[in-house]
């Protein structure tokens, strides 16, 4: 059945009801769609809020963590009053106030290769917010499995990148870029290096307005191209992705053809789950 736009609807979202990109069918579109936010950290936050406040009508949420006191300089979703809940019914709360029409899918849980699959499969995008190398693979791989298009970006002190990696045959996949998580002690995170909290939220804010534009059906993205911000040189510079024709994944002859787990201390991969 066609969606009707109450007047409150017309309101809400009228300053995108006359984007010509975007219009009332546009805008039905993202109400009928739905798209998976792997993190409810620094990229998570703005990245939720963005797309709840566009109207995608539903929102999954994936973390396992508490909300930390040393989250809240850059995690805006979460309050100082949200402290020791869980980040997932945090973000829920927030999502909910802010639009009605979205609905939310919390999930805290650990990604495994169990349930990757099952959960991801039911979205539209998946938008990658992690932390961790052993997470970003996983994702990415599902996803290429699955054939979701993932918006995956990183941050460290100064500086965030990001990339779309999409479904079939032509499109570079994330292991094109990187064909295995590096080892463990070579990887700094943000706890030891720093990060200024609204670069996080550049790049998050940057992964909404991508997967709103997967979710519309509008071109020119980064799927072949990697962004890359330096918040203290003030630059953005965009650099060619192409799809390798030696990918472990996607290239012609892959040695992954399933889902492997690597173990977040040691990133070895592992054919079983990790206890
Ligand atoms: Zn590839």
């Amino acid at each position: 059945m066609d969606l009707v736009f109450s007047e409150d609807q017309i309101e809400r979202y009228s300053r995108h009801i006359i984007l010509q990109q975007v219009g009332g069918e546009g805008q039905k579109k993202l109400l009928k769609s739905s798209a998976l936010v792997i993190g409810a950290g620094g990229l998570g936050s703005p990245a939720l809020l963005y797309l709840a406040a566009a109207g995608v009508g539903k929102l999954g949420v994936v973390d396992m963590d508490t909300v930390e006191l040393s989250n809240l300089q850059r995690q805006i979703i979460h309050r100082t009053d949200d402290l020791r809940r869980k980040k997932v019914f945090s973000a829920e709360e927030a999502i909910t106030r802010l639009n009605p029409d979205c609905q939310v899918e919390a999930i805290s849980e650990r990604l495994t290769m169990d349930n990757v699959r099952d959960i991801i499969r039911s979205y539209d995008v998946a938008l990658d917010g992690s932390d961790n190398f052993p997470t970003r693979f996983l994702v990415a791989d599902c996803c290429r499995f699955e054939n979701i298009a993932l918006v995956s970006a990183a941050t460290l002190r100064f500086e965030g990148q990001l990339m779309t990696m999409l479904p079939g045959k032509g499109n570079p996949c994330y292991r094109c870029y990187i064909p295995e998580p590096p080892p463990s002690d070579l990887v700094l995170n943000c706890q030891e290096a720093g990060v200024l909290g609204a670069v996080v939220g550049v790049m998050g804010t940057l992964q909404a307005v991508e997967a709103l534009k997967i979710l519309l059906g509008l071109s020119r993205l980064f799927s072949h191209r990697m962004l890359i911000y330096d918040a203290l040189d003030g630059s953005f510079r965009t650099l060619k992705r192409s799809p390798d024709p030696n990918c472990p994944l996607c290239g012609d002859n892959p040695s992954i053809t399933d889902l492997v787990e690597y173990d977040p201390h040691c990133t070895i991969a592992s054919s079983r789950r990790e206890s």
